[in-house]
């Protein structure tokens, strides 16, 4: 999947195990602004990721980047043991706390997605449990 590969690599995130992706956005995005990069290069979200961006994901507090638009969803997927080769979508922090509960070792995968212009990106992956800590 194509989400899962940014092209700079991750750093630690705030939660032990996490890893944090917002340095690669952010690189990403000055690219694209600055001309290196073509809408098309970024906005390419596959019908799959658009369809559980839709369907079975959460609001994002802030406006796509790239287009502006109110449109961008928080999807999520878990990766793990007895999890599907896919990934497993989770809709909200109740259901992923759920899974975090009855399975061990689970890693989630947060993408946004923007269901107007199809810019997507991998934030973080975080371990389950950590993940749903506090809320
Ligand atoms: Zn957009």
């Amino acid at each position: 999947m194509p989400f899962l590969a940014p092209e700079s690599e991750g750093r630690p995130g705030t939660t032990p195990g996490s890893v944090d992706y917002r340095f690669a956005r952010r690189r990403l995005l000055h690219r694209f602004r600055a001309g290196e990069l073509d809408r098309g290069d970024v906005c390419d979200a596959q019908t799959e990721l658009l369809r559980v961006g839709r369907n079975c994901a959460q609001r994002a507090r802030h406006d796509c980047p790239v287009c502006g638009e109110h449109e961008l969803r928080l999807a999520r997927f878990v990766f793990g043991p007895r999890m599907p080769p896919g990934g497993r979508v989770v809709a909200n922090r109740s259901e992923l706390r759920r899974l975090g509960e009855r399975f061990a070792g689970l890693r989630c995968y947060t993408v946004e997605v923007c269901l107007a212009c199809r810019w997507n990106h991998l934030l973080d992956i975080t371990p389950v449990g950590a993940a749903t800590g506090g809320g």
